[in-house]
């Protein structure tokens, strides 16, 4: 039991010392992170009695889009029910609809390793997408995609009522905002969930940007470090 508690830790901890590395961090100062729920006001529409297990019930086996078409699973969500901290990807790709599991591939592993640097671990946070299924060949979703899965994502934020959630790249961004500003001029600032004062939106790059372009992985880094810094402040 003991070897494996300390083989977790020791891979967690070599994840997120690379990840540091790779972010030309090379000092730290020691910092606690409390990532649970700390009472934070919500909003009214936040304050909700739906559950997950409920939202999911209602999405039932969708076909409520064309997606549905082509998908093995839908990709509904996964992490902490009561997360203060929320991770809102695109939608599946291949890996991700295989196994009915949000980022669990290439980009995912990435997602991870950015989690596991902020001093979190994927069950402490919830991470879910834009869209729950598969767009074909990794295709960006299209607008009637996007509004026939965006009640049930915006449920799902509810029934969460995270204190953050951080949008993974540019539709997650433009669609949680409701805007077509890009993702470059969003990134870096916190903004009002619209609708929901009370829940702050963190725009960064998506990780399948981010590897293709690791320079870009600095910037990100200053994002993930405000999102630590708000979930720690009381506000
Ligand atoms: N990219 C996403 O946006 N979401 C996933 O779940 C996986 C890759």
């Amino acid at each position: 039991m003991k070897q494996q508690t300390d083989d977790y830790l020791s891979t967690n901890v070599l994840a997120w010392l690379e990840w540091l590395k790779e972010m030309g961090v090379d000092t730290m100062t020691k910092r606690r992170i409390t990532p649970h729920n700390d009472g934070s006001v919500l909003s009214v529409e936040t304050a909700s009695t739906l559950t997950l297990p409920v939202v999911r019930d209602e999405l039932g086996e969708c076909t409520r889009c064309k997606l549905s078409t082509g998908r093995k699973n839908i990709v509904f969500g996964e992490g902490d029910p009561k997360a203060t901290l929320m991770f809102v990807g695109e939608g599946p790709g291949a890996d991700e609809d295989i196994q009915g599991r949000p980022f669990v591939g290439r980009a995912g592993k990435l997602l991870t390793k950015m989690i596991i640097a902020m001093g979190l671990s994927r069950e402490e946070v919830y991470i879910a997408n834009i869209v729950k299924c598969r767009p074909p060949n990794n295709r960006p979703p299209e607008e009637d995609e996007i509004a026939a899965c965006q009640p049930f994502l915006l449920k799902q934020i509810s029934a969460i009522a995270p204190k953050i959630i951080c949008a993974l790249g540019t539709f997650s961004a433009q669609t949680l905002l409701a805007t077509k500003t890009r993702i470059s001029d969003l990134r870096g600032q916190f903004h009002d969930l619209p609708d929901n004062p009370g829940i702050k939106v963190m725009p960064t790059f998506h990780p399948a940007y981010l590897l293709r372009s690791p320079d870009e992985k600095k910037k990100a880094w200053e994002d993930l470090q405000k999102i630590m810094v708000g979930l720690r402040s009381r506000a």
